[in-house]
């Protein structure tokens, strides 16, 4: 078997790497058949050098390439930020498209393209994240490269009338036939990419593949939900529930309970739709006032795309008048946080916590709600309260779903949590737990890697 090359547009070499998510499965997978890892290196620099900067660490050899201003600005910010990000997550209000945005996007996948077709053999299998890099199979195979090449999508997709909102959509969606295997996070958005290449390109469908014509290209489209370390974040979250920094949080509520969400601070995380459904709880349950805070941890995320800085102006407000209105001397209801925290203190947090919110308005899978899930204990599990728009309400049954537009039901859906009783807490809970037992992420990897090895 060749080597593996995996491709994202921002490579985690070992030391940036969070515990148990995307960059570890990826490394397992490299160092056991060798492999390369190709990307953006996260600098911007005056003039970027024509070959990555190469970096070898046992069986793994990180190629990192580094990026000029105008190319991390059209790239980056404006086209994969601000036009394909707002639309895939169902907000074509936001989309900034703009020509030279989309040029600059191509011309980064172009030059990505040639520096790493240098690097490959023919043997290799190359696997490419996510919607920084759609048109890189076009871009390599016009280079000669006959490599198989795998390419997953880690946000949602959206459906055709809304794809086909963006300007120059049908050459955007067609460079993915270049691809031998796409991989999409749920069966809704398989569907969604197969519906818009039968109505918007005329493809056929024969022996479970695409056939787009003229031309004939083949290519398999397939749903591989991602998942987590469900083994790891389960241990961390048993270690972490009397640590000192989960110690200190318990003896600050005072034996209230705590209802916890956990998001990058983006418009895709409903995150003012959630504070305005905890508001609304709190007007309309008078007596649970005092009884649960909700500490909301939100990480600042593209401070350099404007529509971020207005949500966050817009949260602290919110936050503001929700703690002004019903905030006592000894208890606060929003607890509002922008920093980031590690996965093993998060985890010790969600073990404590009685409820879980994860209200996204749009989400490709949303990894916090599994994470929840996976941090809870057998014996007092908390509660999870999910958006039927993420991902992963496919999967987790026994959550409490909710739809995040409409405030007035995540309200009693924290009502309702706060409310159950043990046994029911204890069933809901099991029946999540077990599914990400066995459907983790290493499943998630191996599922994708024998699909894209079996051609
Ligand atoms: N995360 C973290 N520290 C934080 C906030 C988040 O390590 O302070 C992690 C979180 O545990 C999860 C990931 O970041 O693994 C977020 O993934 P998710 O799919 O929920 O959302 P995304 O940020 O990818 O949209």
């Amino acid at each position: 078997m060749g080597r593996l090359v995996v491709v994202s547009n921002r490579v985690a070499v070992p030391r940036e790497r969070r515990a148990g998510g995307l960059a570890a499965a990826m490394h397992a997978a490299l160092s056991q058949r060798g492999g390369l890892w190709f990307g953006w290196s996260g600098r911007v620099v005056a003039a970027p050098a024509d070959a990555p900067k190469m970096e070898a660490q046992g069986a793994i050899t990180y190629a990192l390439t580094d990026l000029g201003r105008a190319d991390y600005e059209a790239y980056y910010l404006g086209y994969a930020n601000r036009a394909l990000w707002p639309l895939f997550h169902y907000q074509p209000n936001l989309v900034e498209f703009s020509r030279a945005n989309l040029e600059g996007y191509l011309r980064v996948n172009r030059r990505f393209a040639a520096q790493l077709a240098r690097l490959l053999r023919e043997d290799d299998t190359v696997w490419v994240h996510d919607y920084h890099l759609i048109p890189l199979a076009s871009e390599l195979r016009a280079l000669g490269v006959g490599a198989r090449i795998g390419f997953f999508l880690h946000i949602p997709l959206p459906a055709p009338e809304l794809m086909a909102m963006l300007p120059g959509h049908r050459r955007l969606v067609e460079s993915l036939a270049d691809y031998d295997l796409v991989g999409l996070q749920t069966e809704a958005d398989r569907h969604a990419l197969a519906d818009y290449f039968v109505r918007e390109c005329g493809a056929s469908t024969a022996d479970g593949r695409l056939i787009l014509t003229p031309g004939g290209r083949r290519f398999r489209i397939g749903a591989f939900p991602i998942s987590i370390d469900t083994a790891l974040i389960a241990r961390l979250a048993t270690s972490g529930s009397t640590n000192a920094a989960t110690r200190g949080l318990v003896s600050s509520l005072q034996g209230r309970a705590l209802a916890i969400g956990v998001d990058r601070l983006d418009y895709s995380k409903g995150l003012p739709e959630r504070f305005e459904a905890f508001g609304r709880f709190l007007a309309r349950h008078a007596e649970r006032r005092r009884q649960v805070s909700m500490m909301q941890i939100a990480p600042l995320s593209r401070e350099d795309v404007p529509e971020y800085r207005e949500l966050r102006e817009r949260l602290e407000r919110m936050a503001g008048a929700t703690n002004g209105q019903y905030a006592e001397p000894d208890w606060v209801p929003i607890r509002y946080i922008n920093r980031s925290f590690q996965q093993a203190t998060l985890s010790g947090y969600y073990r404590v916590a009685q409820i879980g919110l994860v209200t996204p308005l749009r989400d490709g899978m949303n990894l916090v709600a599994k994470e929840f899930v996976a941090a809870q204990g057998a014996d007092d599990p908390g509660v999870l309260v999910l958006s039927r728009f993420a991902g992963s309400a496919n999967e987790l049954a026994g959550a409490l779903l909710v739809n995040p537009h409409d405030v007035d039901d995540t309200a009693e859906a924290i009502e309702q949590a706060l409310a159950m009783p043990l046994a029911e807490r204890r069933a809901r809970w099991q029946t999540m737990f077990d599914w990400l037992r066995t459907h983790d992420i290493a499943a998630w990897r191996d599922a994708f890697l024998a699909a894209l090895d079996a051609g």
